[in-house]
């Protein structure tokens, strides 16, 4: 499979200037380096009807071309529910029956960020869990060995984030964003992926770019 970069929309609404700013320079940098450029509605949460075909027109519209069919998430499902039963089976997985709140009052692991996942049911026994799945449905969170990974951005250099057990599959039985984008990129061969950089942390002199 030859390598690819992508740009992978949520139709929620209208793409706005952030959104279109993320796709020219996607679209730039995969065509600039011999790859792939590929499409993918991200549709698993927050979809309005009509506004794929929106989106797609107005990228259209900008001279944006994409190889092969548009992919949309909603059509792979039986992939995500494959790499969800490979990484349990290989005892990765671990049911997790915390609301919101309860993880926002659980008391944090030390130096852990705020908002990181405190492992609340990482050591459930089976008669706990059994006793929990009478009272609520379970998301399945990812049993993470690590705390922190490190990436290469071509831009930015070298940027370390944290890694807590986050969820594969919500708790409604929808497949976590954080799972799908994952199977999708290696399943496609992206190797190259851009996006904005509201998630770096902010630095003297590097201005804010929009959110998308
Ligand atoms: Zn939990």
């Amino acid at each position: 499979m030859t390598s690819a970069g992508r740009f992978a929309p949520s139709p929620s609404g209208e793409l706005h200037v952030g959104n279109l700013r993320t796709a020219i320079l996607a679209w730039l940098f995969a065509r600039s380096t011999g790859r792939r450029f590929l499409m993918r509605v991200e549709d698993l949460d927050r979809a309005r009807a009509g506004a794929d075909a929106e989106q797609l027109r107005d990228l259209a519209a900008i001279g944006i071309t994409w190889d092969g069919d548009v992919v949309r998430q909603t059509d792979r499902g039986t992939l995500y529910t494959e790499a969800i039963g490979g990484l349990t089976a290989a005892g990765l997985t671990y049911e997790c029956f915390c609301t919101r709140r309860e993880i926002q009052e659980a008391p944090s692991a030390p130096h852990a960020p705020q908002g990181a996942y405190p492992g609340t049911c990482r050591e459930l026994s089976a008669a706990e869990r059994e006793a929990k799945r009478a009272v609520r449905p379970a998301a399945v969170r990812l049993r993470s060995a690590v705390t922190e990974a490190t990436v290469h951005d071509v831009l930015h250099g070298s940027y370390t984030g944290v890694v807590d057990d986050f969820v594969l599959r919500r708790n409604d039985g929808v497949t976590a964003y954080n799972l799908a984008v994952v199977v999708d990129d290696a399943a496609q061969g992206i190797d190259q992926v851009v996006r904005g950089d509201d998630l770096l942390p902010p630095r003297p002199g590097r201005p804010t770019s929009p959110r998308c």
